[in-house]
């Protein structure tokens, strides 16, 4: 079976097809600056042919429809048609309490991700599009939604509430939900192979420290406790969201500098974390250089960001009452030695040992810790999109028999 994995954002789409016989990537590509001016396609297909199309993209409509003549295009498309795609797999951050797994997509499932818009007003509205105007464009294939927030259900009450009146959980779902659970679930279940050990025996900590970052505690196999919450803003300095807060400071700050509820959640989401403390720049290679050129600033931001991770690592080990393996992923975790050698620096009272020659990796997966290191450190590099297609095929094909 050929998998279409549809990830869709606000104004940019990411694909991948895969041909699940051998679960290789057929083809693979971006649209970029939906609606805006300056909008592209790139495409890849196998291991040579790169195709940039610029074109007028107003909507994801005219992105799909563009994706589509890609794929099928008789010079560097994968198929004759789109009939030869067995079903599509889309990327959907928010699912609320309602699922703990993928699903197939109905209107009911529909239904739930529009209640979830109030939770996720910057992601659900575009995942929504993307699976409507698939829907359209491909009316005859089976659709499957897949949820970052789905791994994370399996956390106990006592990680997942907050301390308000219990009325506002039951008001407006105010509780941590957790985010990449795509992503922690398969470097989990990755670093249970590593280790050669059954996965409900194993204690993992997962990092997963991108644009976006997020640590995760995964017990047997099981999340049972995230870094991020109600929405993706608390728990780790992230790229420009602040993360961990005294929550005094939000109604303090708004009184002082006059900002409207709208305006803080875009000053927390989008002006802080390494961002803001640094002054330098989101991106961790930027502040990496300005940091080894002596900007004090780049380096604090980045002392900061380390430190919280460390503690998120601590405090998880409690929580799972020890820890075989702390795994690192995405843009930092899976090509930053640096980042991964000051993290776990200072963690060799819990026996983690991290083996800095082996550290010097980027982007393979490897146990980067010392023989003797009674944690092992590995470095994993994530496939949201490969679990997307392996959901996919299994829910299609169940639902077929
Ligand atoms: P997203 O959350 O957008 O999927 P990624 O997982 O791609 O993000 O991670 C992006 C982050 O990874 C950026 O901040 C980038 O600076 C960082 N990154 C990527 N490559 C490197 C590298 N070689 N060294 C340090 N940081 C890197």
């Amino acid at each position: 079976m050929k998998v279409l994995v549809i990830n869709c954002g606000s104004s940019s789409l990411k694909y991948q097809v895969f041909d699940m016989t051998d679960e290789q990537v057929l083809a693979k590509g971006l649209v970029e600056k939906i609606g805006l001016p300056g909008s592209f396609l790139k495409h890849k297909s196998g291991e040579a042919v790169n195709k940039l199309i610029e074109a007028e993209i107003p909507n994801h409509e005219i992105a799909i429809g563009l994706v589509i003549d890609a794929l099928t295009h008789t010079e560097y498309g994968i198929v004759k048609s789109m009939d030869e795609i067995g079903a599509v797999g889309h990327r959907v951050v928010h699912a609320g309490e309602k699922y703990a797994s993928s699903v197939l997509i109905t209107d009911d499932v529909m239904a739930a991700l529009r209640e979830c818009v109030e939770l996720a007003p910057l992601h659900n509205p575009p995942n929504i599009m993307g699976i409507e105007v698939c829907a359209k464009l491909m009316p005859h294939v089976q659709h499957v939604g897949v949820f970052d927030t789905a791994f994370h259900q399996t956390m106990p009450k006592s990680a997942y509430l907050y301390a308000l009146p219990l009325a506002l959980y039951e008001k407006y779902g105010i509780r941590r939900y957790g985010f990449h659970g795509t992503s922690h679930r398969y470097v989990s279940e990755r670093a249970a192979d590593m280790l050669k050990k059954p996965i409900n025996e194993v204690k993992v900590i997962t990092c997963h420290l991108g644009n976006g970052a997020s640590v995760a505690a995964v017990n047997g196999g099981h999340s049972v406790d995230t870094s991020m919450g109600f929405t993706p803003l608390e728990g780790l300095i992230m790229g420009t969201r602040s993360g961990d807060l005294d929550p005094a400071i939000v109604p303090f700050l708004m009184e002082k500098e006059k900002m409207t509820p709208e305006q803080m959640s875009n000053f927390l989401n989008k002006k802080c974390g390494v961002l803001g403390v640094s002054e330098v720049s989101s991106d961790f290679r930027v502040i990496e250089d300005a940091a080894s050129a002596g900007e004090q600033n780049a380096q604090l931001a980045l002392d900061m960001y380390y430190y919280r991770v460390k503690k998120y690592v601590g405090a998880y080990a409690a929580a799972l009452g020890g820890v075989d393996a702390i795994v690192f992923t995405a843009g930092l975790g899976e090509n930053s030695p640096e980042a991964r050698e000051h993290i776990c620096q200072g963690l060799e009272y819990m026996g983690v040992k991290l083996d800095l020659s082996r550290n010097g990796v980027r982007g393979k997966e490897v146990d980067i810790s010392m023989p003797d290191s009674k944690v092992r450190v590995l470095l994993i590099p994530t496939n949201e999109e490969l679990v997307i297609a392996r959901d996919t095929k299994e829910i299609v094909t169940q639902a077929r028999n």
